[in-house]
């Protein structure tokens, strides 16, 4: 029987590891698809306070991780495939184990969408990426491409002016699911330009890193080639909640719902991270919510002893 199981070893998940380690809980972290979440998938940071220089998004994870070991945290390899929260202890599900638990951490974190081009996933850090405020300041003075047409496309979009020298606004459609101020916004941006309806068919990068992008017109059937150090794709996320449904509340994009904090409406289930967050998605927000969760699920074992 387990005090807390987390699930998640993203930066949300690694915090909570070190708070509930701390408090003697001996936290059981439950790895998840990818190991380390988003931020192993992501090169310098320099917006994580503490590192002056920055640092690398794997070798920050890797200290987490490390941090956590330090205190007790056990990890353990695997994806949740089912939860039962109808009673305590609860019980999670990965692959062939089960763990028994009297508390639980969803921090599962949220996957962003790529395009399904051949070869995109090996150029993240290497001129694709998926996270404007972590690396819109690595192009500055050098022409981008965003690819989207949501709120988060002309949020980066706009946001990516203040680098760039110019951003080319790349969407499959000449209606955008964005709200109408965020389009105006962008469209009255001199250095963002519009690029519709056009979908990404390449990724030009014959030396490993971007150099341009292959578009095509899905109206006129026009190829158009676009010269592009940069290609941030905004084309949302999916958190990683699937096998919460109907468990716990979601928002209707599959958002874990949180009351006060981390709570939810079972008592004894915390959520924390990016599962729960669309809006700032930031390893320092999800490592404050990580924290916040473990404190709740400390709070909670002291209340429920037996
Ligand atoms: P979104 O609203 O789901 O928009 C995704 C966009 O990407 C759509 O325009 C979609 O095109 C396009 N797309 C999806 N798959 C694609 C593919 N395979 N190839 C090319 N294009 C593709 O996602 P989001 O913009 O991340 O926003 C998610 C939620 O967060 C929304 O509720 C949004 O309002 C909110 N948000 C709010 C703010 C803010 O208020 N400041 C900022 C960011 C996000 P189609 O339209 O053709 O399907």
């Amino acid at each position: 029987m387990e005090n807390v199981v987390i699930i998640g070893s993203g930066c949300a998940g690694l915090t909570a590891a070190i708070y509930a380690g701390r408090a003697n809980l001996k936290p059981l972290v439950i790895d998840g698809h990818e190991q380390g979440g988003q931020l192993s998938l992501t090169t310098h940071v320099e917006n994580y306070p503490g590192f002056p220089d920055g640092i690398m998004g794997p070798e920050l994870i890797e200290n987490m991780r490390k941090q956590a070991q330090r205190f007790g945290a056990e990890f353990k390899a695997g994806q949740v495939n089912e939860v039962d929260l109808t009673q305590r202890p609860f019980k999670v599900v990965a692959g062939k184990d089960t763990y028994e638990t009297k508390s639980l951490i969803v921090a599962a974190g949220a996957t962003a969408r790529l395009l399904g081009l051949e070869g995109e996933r090996d150029l993240i850090g290497r001129g694709l990426s998926t996270c404007a405020t972590c690396d819109g300041f690595f192009f500055r003075n050098k022409p981008i491409a965003v690819v989207g047409g949501g709120d988060s496309a002309m949020e980066e979009a706009n946001f990516l002016t203040r680098h760039a020298s110019k951003v080319y606004l790349v969407h499959r459609r000449n209606e955008f699911r964005a709200s109408k101020i965020m389009i105006d916004r962008a469209k009255a941006n001199p250095k963002v330009e519009f690029v519709t309806p056009f979908t990404v068919e390449q990724i030009i990068a014959p030396q490993g890193h971007v150099e341009g992008a292959r578009l095509r017109n899905l109206e006129t059937n026009e190829a158009r080639e676009i010269t592009v150090d940069g290609v941030f794709v905004a084309i949302g996320h999916d958190p990683n909640s699937t096998v919460f449904k109907g468990k716990l509340d979601m928002d209707s994009n599959g958002y874990l719902i949180a009351n006060h904090g981390s709570l939810t409406k079972i008592p004894g289930v915390f959520i924390a991270g990016d599962v729960q967050d669309h809006r700032y998605r930031q390893a320092v927000t999800a490592a404050g919510s990580g924290c916040m969760a473990a404190l709740d699920a400390e709070k909670f074992l002291e209340e429920h002893k037996d």
